[in-house]
């Protein structure tokens, strides 16, 4: 069954590979756009051995128009686009805002031009952040999308609150524009067949790509960052979601932005599982799932932490119909065998 076509753009990323995957499956023709920025055309192997089919793939920018009008002229048939395409370091976006901005900025409206300048309906679906909601009040957890949205901390969070003002606008604008922006926790993991993963680019930020290297030897050991946190053992609480999990719900998001029953036109869902745990409770089980010597110890609080945040996933599961399942120690021997399988480890 084939239902139609769907513009993936940073489809080389982390989590744009896992959902090209999800969409082949589920019968989408994929069209999928990376100019390699912070990805590497490795991965697109990685999805083509899994899918067992030919990837259509351009090389291209999506913030330089022309680049990304091209993708539009040799596929008019797009229904609806996934946009990926972001710069995602929030360190580096304090230390240089204006590459976030223009970047980031650019690349949305170039696709939200693009999306609308035929006058054909299609849909977008964002890839925006929990960080929008940044230190939520104690009474707003689980969090919930009607959970007020927070000044950014950072220009990258601001990034992720102005492309989602900015496609309300234009969707209350353009009739033919649909739009889902999905609220991602903190996805890790990686698919099965450990064929695809995470790849970051030097020393990893994110505490699992963190945790394998130095179960894999790379790193010396790992560093906690805080154990005086006002959270029951003292470090933070994140809400961690599946990779896997997270491309089922931009299927279900696709099938939603296409489908004839009316939804309103511009929706917002919160994409995590409903449990938080600690940055300890996350190590513990990483130790118990792989039974891999984790060598760690506490360190000063990072800046800009925040302290607590899981998801309310309730209107997912209810409107997509989706839901976040995959035991967390599952999850965690995943992102190892990736890291296994990228070091050459047996
Ligand atoms: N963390 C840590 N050591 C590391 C990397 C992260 O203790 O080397 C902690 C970090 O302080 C936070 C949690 O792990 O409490 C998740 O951090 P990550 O950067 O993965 O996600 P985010 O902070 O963006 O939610």
């Amino acid at each position: 069954m084939n239902k139609g076509r769907v513009l993936v753009t940073g489809a080389a990323g982390y989590i744009g590979s896992h959902t090209v995957v999800e969409l082949t499956g589920a019968g989408y023709d994929v069209v999928g756009v990376d100019n390699f920025s912070n990805s590497s055309p490795q991965m697109l192997d990685g999805i083509r051995q899994i899918t067992g089919s030919p990837l259509t793939f351009i090389e291209a920018d999506c913030s330089d128009r022309n680049q990304l009008a091209r993708v539009f002229e040799q596929y008019p048939d797009i229904r609806a686009s996934i946009h990926f395409a972001a710069h995602k370091a929030v360190g580096e976006s304090v230390q240089q805002p204006l590459k976030y901005f223009e970047n980031n900025l650019t690349s949305l409206l170039n696709l939200i031009g693009l999306s609308t300048a035929d006058g054909n309906s299609r849909g977008i679906v964002f890839s925006s952040s929990c960080t929008v909601y940044g230190e939520p009040d104690p009474e707003n957890l689980p969090i919930k999308e009607t959970a007020p949205v927070k000044p950014a901390t950072s220009p990258y969070g601001r990034t992720k609150q102005m492309c989602e003002e900015i496609l309300h606008d234009c969707t209350a604008a353009c009739p033919g524009l649909k739009v889902i922006a999905l609220r991602y926790f903190n996805p890790i993991g990686a698919h099965p067949s450990a064929l695809i993963g995470e790849m970051p680019a030097g020393v990893p930020q994110n505490l699992v790509p963190y945790i394998t290297q130095t179960a894999a030897g790379i790193r010396k050991e790992l560093k906690i960052f805080g154990n005086d946190y006002p959270t029951p053992d003292g470090t933070c609480i994140r809400d961690y979601i599946y990779v896997v999990d997270l491309a089922k719900a931009h299927v279900a998001a696709v099938d939603r932005i296409l489908g004839t029953t009316g939804s309103d036109r511009y929706e917002i869902f919160n994409l995590g599982t409903g449990t938080g745990l600690s940055v300890l409770e996350l190590v513990n089980h990483f130790i118990s799932a792989t039974g891999v010597n984790l060598p760690y110890s506490f360190a000063p609080r990072r800046a800009g932490d925040i302290i607590k945040v899981w998801a309310d996933p309730g209107k997912a599961n209810r409107v997509l119909g989706w839901k976040a399942d995959t035991p967390v120690d599952d999850v965690l021997r995943s992102a190892w065998e990736w890291e296994k399988k990228v070091r050459g480890i047996r």
